[in-house]
C-alpha cells in the first residue's frame, strides 16, 4: 500500500495505473474506520483494479468543536487498509487542500436545502466541494458511498450528473450491528446505557417500514408514529424525522421508493439512521 499526501503525487500515481488499464475506485472517507467503511473498501476491491482510500477530516463541513472533538486514529487506519488491501492511502493535510486563497465552492442548490438540510446548507455544500475536489484529483472510475448517509448519497449522483464527472456512484447498502443499530465512528463515544438506548433508532425505522409495505401511505401520520416509537426511549431526544419521497425528499411526492429518516440526540451525541422501502 502507498500513502500519498499531495493531489499532484496522488494524481500522477492514479494515471499511470490508468495508463496500465487498471480501472479506479475511489473510497472517501473521513476516516476512523469501521466495519460500515469496510463495506465500502471490499465492494470497491471486487469491482475495481486499484481501491484508493480517501482519509480527510474536512474542516468545511464541521463546526469548529466538533471538528476536534471528531475522533482520529491514523495508525489504526492504517493496519485496516493493509488488512483490506487498500492500494493507495490518499492522507491531506488541511493545508494542502484548502490552501491560502482557496474560495470556491461547488453548490447543489434545491436538493442541498431539503430533508434538515435548510439549517445546513453550509455543511453540505462543504461537502459536495471536498468530493468534487477528490473527484477531480484522483479521477476515479467509480466512487463509493453508504446508504447511511442518503442526502449525502443523493446530492453526490446530483452533482456527478450536473457536472459531467465521468464517474459511476456505487451504493453500499448501511453495515449494521446485531441489533440492528447503524455502525458509525459516534458509537464508540456513547456509554453502554446509550449504546442499548440506540436500538430503538433502527426497531421504530422498521416498524414504519412494514407499515408502508402493509399499504399505509399518510406519510404524516407515519412520521409521528416514528416519532412516538423514538420517544419512548427515554435517553433519546429526537430532533428530526421524515417520510418522503426517496428521489426528491418531498413528502407530498410518491416515486417508487419512501426514505424513512430519522435523527436523534443520546447524551449529547447526535445520531442518524434510515431505511429506503419500495412502495407497494
Ligand atoms: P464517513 O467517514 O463517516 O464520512 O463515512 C465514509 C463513508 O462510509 C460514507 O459514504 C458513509 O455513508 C459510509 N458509511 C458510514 N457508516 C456506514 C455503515 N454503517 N455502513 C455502510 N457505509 C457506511
Amino acid at each position: 500500500m502507498r500513502i500519498v499526501k499531495t493531489p499532484a503525487k496522488i494524481l500522477a500515481a492514479i494515471r499511470k495505473e490508468r495508463r496500465n488499464g487498471k480501472k479506479i475506485g475511489l473510497v472517501p472517507t473521513l476516516g476512523y474506520l469501521h466495519a460500515g467503511h469496510e463495506a465500502l473498501i471490499k465492494r470497491a476491491s471486487k469491482d475495481s483494479d486499484v481501491v484508493v482510500l480517501s482519509s480527510f477530516v474536512n474542516p468545511l463541513q464541521f463546526r469548529r468543536k466538533a471538528y476536534e472533538a471528531y475522533p482520529r486514529d491514523t495508525e489504526r487506519d492504517l493496519a485496516v487498509c493493509k488488512r483490506l488491501r487498500v492500494d493507495y492511502l490518499f492522507l491531506p493535510v488541511s493545508k494542502v487542500i484548502y490552501p491560502d486563497g482557496f474560495d470556491t465552492r461547488v453548490e447543489v442548490k434545491d436538493l442541498a436545502g431539503r430533508l434538515e438540510g435548510a439549517s445546513i446548507r453550509w455543511h453540505y455544500k462543504a461537502v459536495t466541494t471536498i468530493v468534487a475536489k477528490l473527484f477531480n484529483m484522483i479521477e476515479p472510475d467509480k466512487a463509493y458511498f453508504g446508504k447511511k448517509d442518503p442526502h449525502q448519497l443523493i446530492l453526490i449522483k446530483r452533482m456527478v450528473a450536473d457536472l459531467n464527472f465521468p464517474i459511476k456512484i456505487v451504493a453500499v447498502p448501511t453495515r449494521r450491528a446485531k441489533d440492528g443499530v447503524a455502525l458509525s465512528s459516534r458509537n464508540s463515544t456513547l456509554t453502554l446505557e446509550e449504546r442499548r438506548a440506540l436500538g430503538v433508532l433502527p426497531t421504530a425505522l422498521k416498524k414504519v417500514e412494514a407499515l408502508i409495505k402493509c399499504g399505509r401511505t399518510d406519510r404524516s401520520a407515519l412520521r409521528k408514529i416514528l416519532v412516538s416509537m423514538l420517544e419512548s426511549e427515554k435517553l433519546v431526544t429526537v430532533d428530526f424525522t421524515a417520510v418522503v419521497d426517496e428521489a426528491t425528499l418531498l413528502e407530498d411526492r410518491v416515486g417508487r421508493k419512501t426514505l424513512i429518516y430519522a435523527a436523534v440526540f443520546i447524551g449529547g451525541k447526535r445520531l442518524t439512521d434510515n431505511l429506503v422501502v419500495k412502495n407497494p
